[in-house]
């Protein structure tokens, strides 16, 4: 069943990992997928992809932390796909290192992809959601926005905030027919997480209830079920997928 006919969803940080998987997720539901990366041939690799499905894509390259940059991006995604319904708010980065040595450069990079970004899409599409009276706005949290994790002050901060805006949009937005939820993946096998060693791997996976990291895919089967039409009565919530990691 096509969950997404005719439907026009954005997806950020689609290039690589989960953004990429939301995207291919979207597409087979029947979704045109709008592809936004940082590196153009990652966005035009997933938006081939995407047009593989049988699907209209489109390729964006935008560095979500730069606010202008994502205005002009958005009035143009706009007038090429015509509408938007459904806005995942995935692109982010980890910038790791304990407090005290924390560069002021390292937790503004991590708080403006992480949170500016989200913000800066949400808010240039809002006026569209609001006058057709339909939106989607998916922002992708993490459990360490639930938890916290030393080395991981500014990353943490970023995904908490990531839930205190969610459900403000939730709040603000829901009377015109429009949800924001947020999606708190615990660990995902990612380029993200390529970087923990054997050791570590072995140590979190002991932790997890389902003994075992995630993949992308599972990501993107919640995002599709709060952008389809089972999500239709959920608004304002926080579906972590981690394995029964964080409980
Ligand atoms: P990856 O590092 O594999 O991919 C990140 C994607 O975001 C890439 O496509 C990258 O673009 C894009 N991106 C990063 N910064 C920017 C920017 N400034 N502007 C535009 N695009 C940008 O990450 P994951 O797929 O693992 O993570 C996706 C999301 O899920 C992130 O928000 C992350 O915090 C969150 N998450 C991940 C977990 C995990 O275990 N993997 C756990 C919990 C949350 P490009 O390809 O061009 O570099």
């Amino acid at each position: 069943m096509n969950l997404l006919e005719n439907q026009v969803a954005v997806v950020t940080g689609a290039g690589r990992g989960i953004g990429r998987a939301i995207a291919l997720k979207f597409a087979a539901a029947g979704a045109d997928v709008v592809c936004v990366s940082r590196t153009a041939v990652n966005a035009e690799k997933a938006a081939s992809e995407v047009k593989g499905l049988g699907r209209r894509a489109w390729a964006v390259t935008v560095d979500v932390a730069d606010a202008t940059a994502v205005s002009a991006a958005a009035e143009r995604i706009l007038i090429e796909a015509g509408r938007v319904d459904i806005l995942v708010n995935n692109a982010g980065i980890t910038r790791d290192g304990l407090l005290m040595r924390m560069s002021e450069a390292d937790w503004d990079a991590v708080m403006n992809t992480n949170l500016k970004g989200a913000f800066s899409f949400t808010k240039a599409f809002a006026r569209a959601f609001l006058k057709q009276r339909y939106g989607r706005i998916i922002n992708i949290s993490s459990v360490i926005g639930l938890i916290g994790n030393a080395g991981q002050a500014n990353y943490a901060a970023s995904k908490a905030a990531l839930i205190g805006f969610t459900q403000s949009c939730a709040k603000e937005l829901g009377s015109r027919g429009i949800t924001a939820n947020a999606i708190a993946p615990g660990f995902i096998e990612t380029d993200m997480t390529a970087v923990l060693d054997e050791k570590a791997r072995t140590t979190l996976v002991e932790q997890i209830p389902l003994k075992a990291l995630g993949q992308p895919e599972d990501i993107a089967e919640a995002a599709l079920y709060l952008a389809g039409p089972g999500g239709r009565y959920v608004t304002g919530q926080v579906l972590t997928v981690d394995g029964g990691m964080v409980m």
